[in-house]
């Protein structure tokens, strides 16, 4: 099922959470894509970061959550501020990622299940690895 594009969806609530969460104007992006470009996990990406704020500023919700195309994106967004720094418009884009994040934590989605980690690699990996993705991905 497809989310038609509308005034309700431009201006619905899903579009006042992001904005909320991230305290981002999503109307300032013009698209120019320079944060697409700079961005150093794009291609591992579904969807480039600058089709995730389109897509949030016409909030696309059922893109951007669970199954959407734009979940990986958000996913795998390292908040390494690449982005922020190119944006012309001063857009800072890793809030908005972070913002898509919460709004699925808060909505019970569990990114990582720590039990299914072997214990041979939660040796091996640096603890504070495992407390950053404990946060990241669990509310
Ligand atoms: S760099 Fe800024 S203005 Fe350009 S597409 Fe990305 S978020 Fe939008
Ligand atoms: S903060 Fe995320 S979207 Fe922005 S450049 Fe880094 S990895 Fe890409």
């Amino acid at each position: 099922m497809h989310t038609l594009i509308s005034i309700d969806t431009v201006r619905g609530p899903f579009v006042r959470e992001i904005e909320e969460i991230s305290g981002q104007n999503l109307l300032a992006c013009n698209q120019c894509g320079m944060c697409s470009a700079g961005c150093p996990v794009a291609s591992a990406m579904d969807m480039l970061p600058s089709q995730v704020i389109r897509l949030a500023q016409l909030g696309m919700e059922e893109a951007l959550t669970a199954g959407g195309r734009g979940d990986t994106t958000v996913w795998l967004c390292a908040s390494c501020l690449a982005c922020a720094t190119r944006c012309p418009k001063g857009v800072d884009l890793p809030r908005v990622m972070e913002a898509l994040r919460q709004i699925q934590l808060r909505r019970g989605a569990v990114r990582m299940d720590l039990d299914a980690l072997p214990p041979q690699l939660a040796r091996a990996l640096p603890q504070v690895a495992i407390v950053g993705a404990y946060r990241k991905y669990l509310k």
